[in-house]
């Protein structure tokens, strides 16, 4: 790497300004990309409107007259003659440009066209001029006292006028395969763009170079955890599976069978598994990982399921042990809420390798637990959780495979298979049947609309869920409470039908029985918070009735709206909302998470979804692990094939990649 100063042009003051960018070596300086480009062209006068943009080049016919006003505010007129005749140009607070302006210099006027007077009031100057060709501006993040020229002269001398060479990453077969230019000529273009297309090839070349670099890394350091994590081999087949498979009632979709596959594959190899389960809410995620743990369990190991709320550890628990019934498999749950007795009973079993399959919170690996063979530890709606658990259960010196799951589609997912040597699998295809949930954005006024779609479901014997986001009235908001909704509930329907709620704060026990309850049934609208916001499965439940929608993520949206849909119903979800409709219209427009994780982070920003150090945006200077998704796999590719071929052992490039490996 070299320093700044030996740039020419750059001083210690401008060093320090270009610190402030985050500037610190020459290398950072000829990589500091342009956010955007402008493109210049002549507009034709006699074509734009009044009031129009207008880009126009000429030459200064009379010398410009300045007036000042008070304030220190000051105002520049002359005259320019273009191709189509002369032009009034008037641009505020240039003052100092007076003297540039010679008669006779050429310059390119960038304003707004103000027909009736004939006079572009500008907004920019440069000098030069146009004619028939388009230029292309780069635009740079600056700094206060360091302009676009500057950052542009600085980044060009650099480029330019030192000979030294510039470290190419990719191998030059590659550069062969792709027609790509070198580095230098790239990064040429990239600064001082000839045509629209030559920036477009210069672009591409420069995120691939970026991104082979990150690949390989990632890809290195994949193949040393693979070699220092050796994790169990199991001896079964898939084919053991097939008994409890039939006893389904209902068949697999492709999807379930492909991941389950590739579960079973990572579980027979001596590879540890480390692998994400991803698929929208309803997907059918579940059913892939109980037959997961039940093949580690025919394989003589334990497996631990962990799910973020007791309410879904329960639930789990209860199909598991539906399920199993007539297998003979020990499965028990332990959540915060299990006596103490019964806590040492099961942990006295988990030890002595009586229990099979133990289900709860993620109480389950934090807690003293002792297992006898620990082969499978598995998260429900991994992104609950957050931190990545493979190096906590490490640290408990517990090495088992280990598959987590989710239904946010993105930024996370791209996140995993780039950042987490972590490899994914994907339920796309919804259970055969399956209906898009009918959505509705409701304002307050059309409360009668509201219960009366509630009746017709009720009618027909389905259920009902109710969500606000309040527990209990609070005097600071006008936000709806679910014990107030209860009340008007009772009022609306209450002669016939039967109206419970459940809330995270009640006792676990209480919690259980109103969702058991609800279950089979006997319960008919449910109203609650959001605790049933992930996994609460039940099937005959087809209308879910949100208040205060606005006060909700698209995401939390789509995942509450998952509650329905379940089976091949009609099913309904109605948001009740007086403001920011035009954001819960997207709800109404599409059942997809990839499409609403999309909108949401179109509308949210970046900032929410990614954590700081996940975040693609910052991690490459050039390249969008979103847009770049194609590009990106290729480069997993090719840098895969260089890293293992020993003919470029002795590369300058592969040397220097691995080192920087130990230095990153
Ligand atoms: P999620 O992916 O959101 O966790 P679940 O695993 O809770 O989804 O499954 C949603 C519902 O679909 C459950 O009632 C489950 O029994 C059912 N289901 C799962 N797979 C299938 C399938 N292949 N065909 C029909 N129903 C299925
Ligand atoms: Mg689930």
């Amino acid at each position: 790497m070299s320093s700044l100063s030996e740039i020419k042009g750059i001083g210690p003051k401008t060093e320090k300004q270009l610190n402030k960018i985050g500037i610190y070596t020459k290398e950072d300086l000829i990589e500091h990309y342009p956010f955007r480009y402008d493109v210049l062209k002549n507009s034709n006068i006699k074509d734009v409107p009044q009031d129009e943009k207008i880009i126009v080049d000429g030459k200064v016919e009379t010398s410009p007259l300045v007036f000042h006003f008070k304030k220190g505010l000051n105002k520049l007129a002359f005259r320019l003659a273009t191709t189509n005749g002369p032009v009034g140009v008037t641009i505020f607070n240039r003052a100092f440009l007076k003297n540039n302006l010679k008669q006779g210099t050429g310059i390119i006027v960038i304003g707004k066209y103000e027909k009736s007077k004939n006079t572009i009031i500008a907004s920019d100057i440069k000098f030069g001029m146009l004619g028939n060709k388009e230029k292309i501006e780069p635009v740079y993040h600056v700094t206060t006292g360091l302009s676009q020229k500057n950052i542009s002269t600085y980044i060009n001398n650099a480029l330019f006028t030192e000979n030294k060479k510039i470290l190419d990453h990719i191998p030059s077969y590659l550069l062969d395969k792709y027609n790509f230019s070198n580095k230098k000529t790239a990064l040429s273009i990239i600064h001082n763009p000839p045509s629209i297309d030559k920036l477009k090839e210069a672009k591409i070349r420069l995120k691939y170079e970026e991104l082979f670099t990150f690949m390989f890394k990632i890809n290195y350091l994949k193949i040393m955890h693979n070699k220092e994590n050796i994790g169990i081999e199991r001896q079964n087949s898939k084919k053991d599976l097939d008994k409890i498979i039939n006893k389904l009632p209902f068949q697999l979709t492709n999807d379930q069978k492909k991941a389950l596959n590739e579960i079973i594959d990572d579980l027979n190899s001596n590879k540890k598994m480390n692998r994400l389960l991803q698929g929208d809410v309803g997907s059918g995620k579940t059913i892939v990982a109980i037959l997961a743990m039940y093949y580690n369990a025919l394989s003589g190991y334990q497996s631990a399921l962990m799910a973020p709320t007791e309410i879904l550890a329960t639930q789990h628990f209860n199909n598991i042990k539906n399920l199993f019934k007539d297998i003979n498999i020990e499965v028990a749950l332990l959540t915060g809420s299990t006596t103490k007795k019964d806590k040492k009973i099961i942990y006295e079993q988990l030890k002595e390798g009586k229990i099979d399959i133990i289900i709860g919170t993620h109480a389950l690996i934090s807690e003293q637990v002792e297992y006898k063979k620990l082969g499978l530890v598995i998260t429900d709606e991994q992104h609950r959780f957050g931190v990545n658990q493979r190096t906590y259960l490490k640290e408990k010196g517990l090495s088992p495979d280990v598959l987590y799951m989710s239904a946010t589609p993105i930024p996370r997912t791209y996140a995993l298979t780039i950042y987490g040597d972590m490899d994914v699998s994907s339920i796309k295809e919804m259970p055969k049947g399956r209906k898009p949930v009918k959505t509705y954005v409701k304002s307050d006024d059309n409360i009668k609309d509201v219960l009366t779609m509630m009746y017709d479901q009720l009618k027909n014997n389905h259920q009902i869920y109710v969500i606000a986001p309040l527990i209990e009235d609070n005097e600071d908001t006008d936000l709806t409470s679910i014990y107030n909704l209860k009340e008007k509930m009772i009022l609306a329907f209450g002669n016939k039908y039967i109206i419970d709620l459940v809330h995270g704060k009640m006792p676990s026990a209480a919690k259980e029985l109103v969702m058991s309850e609800f279950k089979q049934n006997r319960i008919n609208i449910l109203i609650s918070t959001t605790v049933i916001e992930v996994g609460v499965d039940v099937p005959n439940a087809t209308m879910i009735v949100i208040f205060d929608a606005n006060r909700f993520g698209l995401s939390t949206l789509h995942q509450l709206r998952g509650r329905v849909g379940r089976n091949d119903l009609d099913s309904y979800c109605i948001l009740v909302s007086n403001q920011d409709t035009e954001r819960l219209k997207v709800m109404e427009s599409t059942n997809d998470g990839f499409e609403i994780s999309e909108a949401d982070f179109k509308l949210r920003g970046s900032g929410d979804l990614f954590g700081t150090k996940q975040s693609g945006d910052m991690l490459f200077k050039i390249a969008n692990i979103k847009s770049d998704y194609k590009i990106l796999l290729q480069a997993k590719k090719d840098s895969l094939e260089y890293l293992e071929d020993i003919k470029y052992d002795n590369d300058e490039l592969k040397i220097t990649l691995l080192q920087e490996i130990k230095t990153d």
